[in-house]
């Protein structure tokens, strides 16, 4: 794996206006506030939370299909994070994503082979008969046949779609994929098929994922390093075996004590958190999980904790690693 980033996301920012009825006031849904990471090439860094966390919308802002407020997106070294659309299009097959809906994502009307070369339509020069060639050599390697090229979509089911969408990102030789919550429509059975296809094509090919989920158990296998996000903000970071061995922030332990584990003997007390995730338009003051923390302090109400390394690679924003504010807790 190379060490230097392939994507480095800096303090991003994004709000959202909503309105409350036709005259209703308007207000601020900061959906994304404030996080940092950075994505080594050839790395799968996975955002992890509950729906309407901003793991999503974070997935946006870094492909540019939304700008941001504020933070800077960089790219292969690059800052791209005010590029209008002219300045992105060369750099768009270099990021490709992955929905989690591949019948959504893909067009009913055209034909297999129409959906998987689109991209190369789009972004390259290659005649028609390359495109079909191309189309049916990529079906072949995310384990369809060349054959299938001539159907719709519809007449596949929901993991051989998802193989056409993965077919489709690949096609242009991206760098980056972001892979938007890719298996969670997909059986349990199928969900593993298709995360050991997104990894073998991450080592034949080189990618670099940012792989988006809001379940832990999904990400274990396919991730190198984690990010637990939790109202627009990262909670936890580290890589995949510390945080799975030793989570420190009290949601990620809530998380990680719902993941089933395969042997019974090891059986797990399961942290259920009270309350719902409350609304990115009105966040709780201090630490923004305060209110759902069973390790909750006075401190926590007022003062929202820091984000910072408490061993290498390990950070965690959550006042009871902090010396200073636990000595007078
Ligand atoms: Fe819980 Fe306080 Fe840590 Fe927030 S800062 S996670 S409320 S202990």
């Amino acid at each position: 794996m190379n060490e230097s980033p392939l994507l480095e996301v800096r303090n991003l920012q994004k709000s959202f206006t909503v309105k409350k009825g036709f005259f209703g006031s308007s207000k601020q849904l900061r959906a994304v506030d404030g996080i940092s990471f950075a994505i080594r090439k050839g790395e799968t860094f996975s955002l992890v939370g509950e729906s309407g966390c901003g793991k999503s919308t974070t997935g946006r802002l870094v492909t540019r299909l939304l700008t941001p407020n504020d933070g800077e997106v960089i790219f292969n070294g690059t800052d791209i994070s005010r590029f209008n659309e002219n300045q992105m299009r060369p750099l768009r097959k270099d990021m490709q994503m992955v929905f989690q809906d591949p019948y959504a994502s893909l067009n009913p009307r055209m034909k297999v082979k129409e959906l998987v070369a689109e991209p190369l339509l789009i972004h390259t020069k290659l005649s028609a008969k390359e495109r079909d060639k191309l189309a049916g050599e990529l079906l072949e390697t995310v384990g369809l046949n060349s054959f299938h090229a001539e159907r719709y979509a519809h007449e596949f089911s929901g993991g051989q779609r998802q193989r056409i969408g993965i077919a489709r990102a690949l096609s242009v030789r991206p760098s980056l994929i972001v892979a938007d919550e890719p298996v969670s429509a997909l059986d349990v059975s199928i969900q593993s098929q298709v995360l050991n296809l997104l990894q073998d094509l991450q080592e034949e090919y080189g990618l670099t994922y940012l792989f988006i989920s809001h379940d832990l158990s999904v990400v274990e296998h396919i991730s190198d390093r984690i990010g637990v996000m939790y109202l627009g903000t990262l909670v936890e970071s580290a890589d995949k075996d510390t945080l799975y061995d030793r989570p420190l922030h009290p949601y990620t332990q809530a998380l990680l004590s719902s993941v089933p584990v395969p042997d019974p003997k090891l059986k797990k007390e399961r942290i259920i958190l009270k309350g719902d995730l409350p609304s990115p338009v009105n966040p709780p003051t201090g630490c923004r999980f305060h209110t759902r923390c069973p390790a909750c302090m006075e401190v926590c109400k007022q003062k929202a904790p820091v984000f910072r390394e408490v061993e290498p690679g390990h950070q965690v924003a959550c006042h009871l690693y902090d010396e200073e504010i636990m000595k007078q807790a």
